[in-house]
């Protein structure tokens, strides 16, 4: 049944996280029996509700299909390594390298110029994971709880990524100026770096397809899809651990890579300024940017295990290799470029990308926030000053029980179904913009988002009609549109 749904809002002390708004919900559960949320949800036995598929079976995907599906595992790394070369000795010119490749043929090039795997550098990756492990690991923090999975497992986690970033930056500053870490230890660096990291994505995807088969974590969460290449691209196991405690999604997600985006930043500044004794405002309000942008996911960590990554995927070399080597690679090329070639667009240029960025970085947020307060509030909250409209929505798992979720329809998810992405997008550009120049390999943060972010859209839009049926059908008629209102 589909019905409009606006609630009283509770009082926000009633919200609560994790454990806390389990509680709190339930205490509050009389008010209305579709108030449970996705992550605290409301379950009962029923063999009437209709059965839908969601989550782990790719039926359908032919052995071929999933080859080509899976191309990115090798194509991703030879991405990066061109990448690196380009702006490493090809001034970041992309038609530069073509031609280099043209003359002397891709192996060659990537012999002379490409990313060396150096003892040196594998020293600094195994530290640097192994740091963020024990932090991950030993820090305290808030226990929160993510969503159920499709085979009706409701998973704890430890959440202290704020605490980890702050002291792994805290030791950069203390050891620069101890002297011991050469505050521009990465830029000067950075071939041996990439070589360690991408050997590290390899290493971890390989762990985890044979744990997959070894020692899963939860054996009726995984997915096959057939193709073994396929497989170990997109993941079998969706919660892999390490005994009961030690997340290996949440940890490859949320620690490595994107801990290390914001030191890569820094260091390129450090660099910048012992290269030309000053460092560029461009490059300083791409830092800026990014730093907002990686110390919002570290205090709103446990608003991300409701998000796709930790509910939805699966983990394999797509999340693995990503996190460990693409994302460190390729999330900064903006702070690499201007630690190699240093500049800066005139001033009003740069402060009218920056706000740009700034506007994108609020709509993000914003709607991210609209979303977790109505699934945590039951959908007893307020959105832009009314109360909440939502879809009341059921999904089944693998156990045969039925939970209740909430479709909001109102705010940002009225205006479009993934406004936060639009503000992604937004925040993405403008920090290739603020770079100020017109080489491709500058705006590859933004054209990778762009792709991510409308595959991810659809992909989600599939999984959400499987899991949700007429419900989500429901949603998509009252908001038409997928990233902006009256256009797409
Ligand atoms: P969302 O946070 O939009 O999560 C999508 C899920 O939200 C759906 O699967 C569904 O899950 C639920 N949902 C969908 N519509 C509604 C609705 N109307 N009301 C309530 N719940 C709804 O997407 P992501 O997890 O992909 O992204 C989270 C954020 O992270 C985004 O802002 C994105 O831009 C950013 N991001 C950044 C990346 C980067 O590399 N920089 C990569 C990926 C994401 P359910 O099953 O619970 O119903």
């Amino acid at each position: 049944m589909v019905q409009d749904v606006t609630r009283q809002p509770l009082p926000a002390s009633a919200w609560g996280s994790g454990e806390n708004a389990l509680r709190n919900i339930s205490r509050h559960r009389s008010l209305s029996a579709a108030s449970a949320t996705a992550s605290c949800s409301q379950t009962y036995d029923t063999t009437s509700a209709r059965v839908r598929v969601w989550g782990r079976t790719s039926f359908g995907r032919s052995w071929l299909r999933s080859l080509v599906a899976a191309s990115p595992g090798f194509l991703a790394p030879l991405a990066s390594i061109s990448i690196f070369i380009t702006l490493a000795h090809y001034d970041g010119s992309f038609t530069m390298f073509a031609k280099a490749v043209c003359r002397q043929g891709f192996w060659a090039v990537c012999i002379r110029h490409g990313p060396q795997l150096t003892w040196k550098g594998i020293a600094a990756v195994v530290s640097w994971v192994g740091l963020q492990a024990l932090l991950f690991r030993y820090l305290p923090g808030e226990t929160h709880v993510g969503q159920y999975t499709p085979a009706g497992h409701l998973l704890s986690y430890r959440i202290n990524g704020l605490s980890a970033w702050i002291i792994t930056h805290v030791l950069y500053v203390m050891m620069s100026f101890a002297g011991v870490l050469d505050p521009a230890f990465i830029p000067r660096n950075w071939s041996s770096l990439i070589g360690a990291m991408n050997l590290a994505g390899f290493i971890i995807s390989t762990f985890a397809y044979i744990k997959a088969f070894t020692m899963p974590t939860h054996p009726n969460d995984r997915k096959f899809s057939g193709s073994a290449f396929y497989d170990f691209y997109m993941g079998i196991e969706l919660n892999p651990r390490l005994g009961d405690k030690f997340d290996l999604k949440l940890f490859s997600n949320g620690r490595p890579g994107i801990v290390a985006w914001t030191l890569i930043d820094y260091s390129n500044m450090a660099y910048q300024y012992q290269t030309q004794g000053h460092v560029e405002l461009s490059l300083v309000l791409v830092s800026i940017l990014q730093t907002i942008y990686v110390i919002d996911f570290f205090i709103n960590e446990s608003w991300y295990l409701r998000t796709i990554d930790i509910a939805h995927d699966h983990f394999g070399f797509y999340l693995a290799w990503g996190c460990f080597c693409f994302l460190p690679t390729t999330y900064t090329i903006q702070g690499q470029y201007l630690g190699l070639y240093p500049g800066s667009a005139s001033t009003t240029y740069l402060i009218s990308w920056f706000l740009v960025g700034l506007v994108g970085y609020a709509i993000f947020r914003s709607a991210n926030n609209q979303k977790d307060v109505v699934r945590r509030s039951g959908g007893r909250c307020e959105i832009w000053g009314k109360p909440a409209r939502c879809v009341d929505a059921s999904y089944r798992t693998l156990d045969g029980k039925v939970h209740k979720s909430l479709l909001l329809c109102s705010g940002w998810w009225g205006w479009s179904r993934h406004a936060n992405y639009t503000g992604d997008l937004l925040l993405s550009y403008s920090t290739c913009a603020l770079v100020g120049s017109s080489k491709t390999v500058v705006w590859i943060y933004a054209i990778w988002m762009t792709m991510l972010l409308i595959h991810r859209c659809m992909r989600d839009e599939k999984r959400c009609s499987d899991k949700y049926g007429e419900e989500w059908e429901e949603y998509c008629k009252r908001v038409p549109w997928r990233f902006v209102r009256g256009i797409w």
